[in-house]
């Protein structure tokens, strides 16, 4: 048996910046990291639990029973989570995300895009599509404008060996029909590939999907966490990818739709859509990475592969004003340096971090 791993989710005692308060106006956003990046893409873990136990990032022998998720005491609340959400808005944060862990499985979570729509930005959220058929329209309702699904095979057999919760494809397909009919446009159906799991659905789910207006992403496996048992071998580049689609359906590369765009855009030749190609292991975009995240319990993560994060929770639980708050997010900011996907090796693979289903995808 191999030796059980622990997933890493600093609960307590995590590093809080000691940054001194800065006093210069950034509202606007003028203020960049140590790499000259701006701040302008939020992703807000809403829940740390899942109804899906995927093989690549919640494995069911670490996250089993006996897995002590977040008490919901811990949980930021709608309120601050709105609350903190205004304060990166006048930072110049213009996108917001909202993700888990699945994030459809915290109750009423029409009520917080409600909150968050006024905010005015692009206001979009990531689910593993379980529970959308319900919820599609009451979240339009609220104010979301878009949504991204995630499925991994449109065969029943991969998708449950990969969901690990035997759960049917059928019902990931009625909840992107219900997404589109409610008008959640346009909609992205995020796969990830893995090497002999699932890659030579690869062409089939871009068959599936052409002409119909959503736009597959196919995600290269990654080392998140510490628990998915990561191998550079598992890894389908994306070049690949574009090259076996492009056999069948031949593919011109587009402009990106904005800076630090994190997928790169392939259109089909003869007009019936486009895919979306997210090379994080083999083509490295942190140049542009303009993301932060805050994870369930309010820590603000400024990479993917973190392992520290940077409390904010209880500067908001202690009466802080907005400012402070302000102050403690372009400090944390302008100190980030993080480019791990350009540094990756095999051994910082291997490095404990962060487990994804904690900061949020
Ligand atoms: N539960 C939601 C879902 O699955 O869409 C949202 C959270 S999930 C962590 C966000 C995205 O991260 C999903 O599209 C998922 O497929 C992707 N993801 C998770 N683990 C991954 C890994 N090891 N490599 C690449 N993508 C991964
Ligand atoms: Fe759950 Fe999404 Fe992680 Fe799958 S990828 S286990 S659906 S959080
Ligand atoms: Fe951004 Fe970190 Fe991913 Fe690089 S590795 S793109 S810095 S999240």
């Amino acid at each position: 048996m191999p030796e059980k791993v622990i997933p890493i989710r600093p609960a307590s005692g995590f590093r809080q910046s000691g940054t001194a308060p800065l006093r210069e106006p950034y509202a606007g956003g003028k203020f960049v990291d140590t790499l000259g990046r701006p701040l302008r893409d939020l992703r807000i873990s809403v829940t740390d639990r899942c109804n899906f136990r995927c093989v690549y990032c919640m494995p069911r022998d670490v996250f089993d029973e006996n897995y002590e998720f977040l008490p919901q005491a811990s949980l930021l609340s709608f309120e601050e989570i709105a609350r903190v959400a205004k304060v990166f808005v006048s930072l110049g944060v213009e996108k917001i995300r909202l993700t888990g862990g699945e994030p459809l499985v915290r109750r009423d979570l029409e009520r917080l895009v409600g909150m968050l729509s006024p905010l005015g930005v692009d206001l979009t959220l990531t689910t593993n599509g379980s529970l959308l058929a319900k919820k599609a329209r009451a979240l339009k309702l609220a104010g979301l404008k878009r949504i991204t699904v995630s499925l991994d095979s449109l065969e029943d057999a991969t998708f449950k060996a990969m969901n690990d919760a035997d759960f049917p494809v059928a019902k990931v397909l009625e909840g992107i029909d219900a997404a589109a009919e409610a008008g959640l446009s346009p909609l992205k159906v995020n796969m990830v590939v893995k090497r002999g799991v699932n890659d030579d659905q690869v062409v089939d789910m871009a068959r599936h999907f052409r002409g119909t207006g959503h736009i597959v992403r196919f995600i290269e496996f990654m080392d998140v966490g510490s628990t998915n048992g990561w191998r550079m071998d598992d890894v389908i580049p994306s070049a690949e990818i574009v090259r076996r689609i492009s056999a069948e359906f031949p593919l011109a590369q587009a402009d990106p739709d904005y800076r630090g765009e994190v997928a790169e855009r392939w259109k089909y030749a003869d007009g019936k859509g486009e895919i979306g190609v997210i090379s994080s292991v083999t083509q490295a975009f942190c140049s542009d990475c303009n993301r932060l995240r805050l994870s369930t319990e309010g820590s603000m993560y400024t990479c993917l592969f973190g392992q520290q994060g940077h409390d904010l929770r209880t500067l908001l639980r202690s009466g802080a004003s907005d400012e402070s708050l302000r102050d403690e997010i372009v400090a944390v900011w302008r100190a980030r340096g993080d480019r791990y996907s350009e540094l990756r090796t095999a051994e910082t693979a291997r490095v404990s971090k962060v487990e994804m289903s904690y900061i949020g995808g």
